[in-house]
This record gives C-alpha cells, structure tokens and sequence, in this order.
C-alpha cells in the first residue's frame, strides 16, 4: 500500500542520512521495499510498511549474515528467522543489518569489520570539536540496533542478548530493551553464540512498542529444539494504560551493589524505589549471594560454547576461505589459516580458551565446576519468587555511557565483566528483564533501570515498565 510503502521509505532516507553513526551494516534498496511489501498480500497488516531494523546475526534470506565478522563477509543466508519471519508476516519491512560487535562478543560495538557504531547522545559536542575524534559506545553487542531506535531511523530492531547484549545498549542509548524468557522466542536463524542462553532481543522507544513486537514474533518453533510449547498459553501480554502497583512485592537484591557503581547510577535505581514505595508498591531488599559469581562462570561456559559453536566456520562449506596458496598443501592448513584471517582476536582467544576448558583433564575442573554454580545461581532467583518477591529491581549498567577512547583502554574481559555485573545472571536463568530509560544524567547521557521477573512474567514486566516510564 502506499502508506507502507512512504513509511519504508522515509526510513530509508533516514539510515542514509545518518550514515555516520554506522549503525547498519547494510539498508536495503527501495527495489527491495517493494518486493517486501508485496510478498505480503493483504494491505490491512497491524505492522503495515513499518520499519525494522535486525541485527546482523540473524539470517534474512536474500539480505548479508555477517555477524560483523570477516568470517561471514560473503555469506548469504537461505532462509529467513523464525521471528524476522513472523514480523514480515505481519506486514513490517525488514530495514537492512545492524553493526555488532563480532559474533555478539563485546559490549561497545567497537569490535567489527564495519568499524564501531557511535552513539547518538552526547555526540553533538563531538561532532563540533573535531580536534576530538571521539564519541559514547552505543554498549553492545547489540549497539547498532539501539542507534537505529534511538535515532529514530525504524520503528523496533531486533538484538540478541546473550549476557546483557540487548539491555546494555538500550540503557546506554536511552531506548526500551527486552530479554524475553529463554524459549519463548525462538532462535532458529539466530546464528548461536551460547545456545543455552542466547536470545532475540527486542528494543524500541516505549514499553507498549516492545509489547507489540514481543506479541508479534513470541510462540513455539518447532524449528528450534529449545523453544517451549506452552509459555503464556499462547497469549498476548496485555498492557494497560492505568496500572498500578499497590501491593506489588519488589526486591533490591543488595549484591547487585557494586564499587564500580558510579554515584548517579545508584541514585537514579533508589529514586525508582522510592516512586514504587510511594506508589503503594512493597519494596524490600533481597539476596541472591551466588549472582556475583555470575560473571566468573560465563567466563568458563562462554567459551566453551564458542568453542564448539565456531567449528563450523571451516572455509570449506561457506563463508571467509584464504587465498594463500600455502594452504593448499593440507586441509588443516586451509582451516588454520582462514580461521586466523577470519576471526578476531577476541573470538580467536575465546576458542582457544573454551578448548582448554574442555580438555579431558580440565572438563570437571572448568566446565562442571561452572555448571553448579550456574545452578546455584538459578536456585537463588527461585528462592526469592518463593518468598513472595514478584520482580527484581536493579541497575542495567554501572556508569553511563563512556567514551569510545576511555572504553577500549580495556580489553574485551574487563568490558564483559564490568558491563554485565547486572545483566549476566538473568541470562544464566532464563529469565526475562526489561531496561528501562529514566533520565539523562547531567551530561546528557542516558541513565535506565531494570526489572528482572519469575520465567513468563512477561505481562507483569510490561506492566510496571509501563509505571516507571510513565512516573519518570
Ligand atoms: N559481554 C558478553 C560477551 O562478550 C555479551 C554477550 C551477549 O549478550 N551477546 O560475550
């Protein structure tokens, strides 16, 4: 239709003209637009001709996968994800890609072929002085898909978020961003980064957006062995425009408090206390003591899961392959040798770790040692929904945004383990969590929040986001 069709298209425009923050790996073609709006017969979709942004490790038929690595440069995808799928179906126009750190690796969108994606806010300043080359990470690994929001080029993008990679950058960039209950979204063609907790993410202005989209692309996949049958008996999350929050047990887990917290960080989550507090709501602090080691134990199941995940990557069945002639002397020369071209560091270093991890004489000492304590920590969260705690409220990140040059003096273990103290745990149990913009600090950053919940408190989630974002 030709509503459809300009909106696309004004969207269109508009990643063009903000090609500077290199949020997109790649915009689609209006030729495209109209094959897309066409495939789609019936003109009265709910999503008619609105723009979607997917980020780059999810397969789009017809579109690049690139993963924002040189390993998948020239791969083209067959076949279309289950949620892009169900998204298209319902009228949407797939954008284009968006930039990532390589295979969802890193927190600042600063580590892809495409070189970093900059953040929106705060940018102006930069932009005015060009003696200072220099900007705010988006967060990552989902950065460019939070530019893409937050710069209002599309409507809703797709992330993924494996230990915060979702939330992250929506609460640097200032945008609403879902980690949905592991399996309630399916991840067929989401190309895996920890299967046991990679997935999609969604990230969109408001919290009734997200409820929209998250009602559009949720459900059983039999295409995906992990994806649940029955979660939220096949209902729509209802958000209401009234809620309210009198009675509503929430917890402040005490060990989310970190030293590296900056000030105004820890001001801005006890001021959203005291609104539910005073709101009627029944605020207490919790503890979760085996939280704090969720970061130590990723660190172990990461890259063992890397590991294995990455064996496909041969330079035989697809993607990057080596032209250097030396490797063709033996199969394991050409592996090698396109696997050092490939990937990065980052990635090369994880694999190499994750096998050690799995070494015959490391396996019990590494990876089952990481297992229990990652069961420690799912036991903690049961224990509190036990008690009566119906959602938990904490930080996302421990500063806002910082700079590109202040945050690759780190290297990529340090950026993990700072950037997901508040997030990684929520992956490690599967449960969903929202990040919630609140206000800018006095530099004119984004500060959010986030409420984690029970598996399939979805509604409830949605519920009090919507509060917050209304009180705030
Ligand atoms: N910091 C995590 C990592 O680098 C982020 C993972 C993610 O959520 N994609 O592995």
């Amino acid at each position: 239709s030709l509503t459809g069709r300009s909106l696309a298209e004004a969207a269109i425009d508009r990643a063009h003209k903000q090609k500077h923050l290199n949020a997109f790996t790649y915009i689609c073609s209006k030729k495209d637009v109209e094959r897309q709006l066409g495939e789609g017969s019936p003109k009265d979709l709910p999503l008619n001709g609105i723009p979607i942004a997917v980020k780059d490790n999810f397969c789009v038929k017809g579109m690049p996968a690139t993963c924002g690595s040189k390993m998948l440069h020239n791969f083209k995808p067959p076949y279309t994800a289950t949620v892009v799928q169900k998204l298209v179906d319902a009228g949407a126009v797939v954008l284009g890609k968006t930039n990532m750190d390589e295979f969802g690796m890193g927190n600042g969108t600063v580590d892809s072929i495409f070189g970093p994606t900059r953040n929106i806010w705060g940018l102006e300043k930069f932009m005015k002085d060009y003696s200072l080359p220099d900007w705010h990470v988006p967060g990552g690994s989902s950065g460019g898909s939070a530019v893409a929001v937050s710069a209002g080029i599309c409507f809703a993008a797709l992330g993924s978020d494996t230990g915060g990679s979702t939330r992250n950058p929506a609460s640097y960039c200032g945008v609403v961003g879902l980690k949905p209950t592991y399996g309630l979204l399916s991840r067929f063609g989401l190309i895996p980064l920890v299967n046991s907790m990679d997935v999609p993410g969604i990230l969109t202005r408001t919290v009734d957006d997200c409820a929209l989209i998250f009602n559009t692309i949720k459900g059983f996949d039999d295409k995906d062995s992990t994806s649940v049958q029955h979660g939220l008996n096949g209902k729509k999350v209802e958000t209401d425009d009234n809620t309210k929050v009198a009675g509503i047990k929430i917890g402040m887990p005490s060990e989310f408090f970190s030293h590296e917290m900056s000030p105004e960080v820890v001001e801005c989550w006890k001021e959203i206390s005291t609104l539910l507090k005073s709101s009627g709501a029944v605020v207490d602090e919790v503890s979760l003591p085996h939280t704090s080691y969720s970061i130590a134990c990723y660190s172990v199941l990461n890259p063992c899961e890397v590991a294995s995940n990455m064996a496909r990557y041969d330079g035989l069945r697809y993607g990057h392959r080596t032209s250097k002639p030396e490797s063709l002397r033996s199969t394991e020369a050409l592996y090698a040798q396109t696997r050092h071209e490939g990937f990065n560091d980052v990635v090369r270093g994880r694999i190499l770790t994750g096998n050690y991890f799995l070494l015959k004489e490391n396996y019990e000492k590494f990876f089952c040692q990481a297992m229990k304590v990652r069961r420690l920590i799912c036991q903690d969260f049961e224990n509190v929904w036990k008690a009566g705690t119906e959602l938990l409220l904490t930080p996302v990140t421990l500063t806002a945004a910082p700079t590109y040059s202040e945050f690759i003096k780190w290297d990529n273990r340090k950026q993990s383990s700072v950037q997901d103290y508040c997030t990684q745990s929520a992956n490690m149990a599967g449960l969903p969590a929202i990040s919630i913009p609140i206000k800018l600090n006095t530099t004119g950053l984004p500060l959010s929040v986030q409420l984690i919940g029970p598996k399939f408190s979805e509604e409830l989630i949605f519920q009090v986001a919507k509060f917050i974002e209304a009180s705030s």
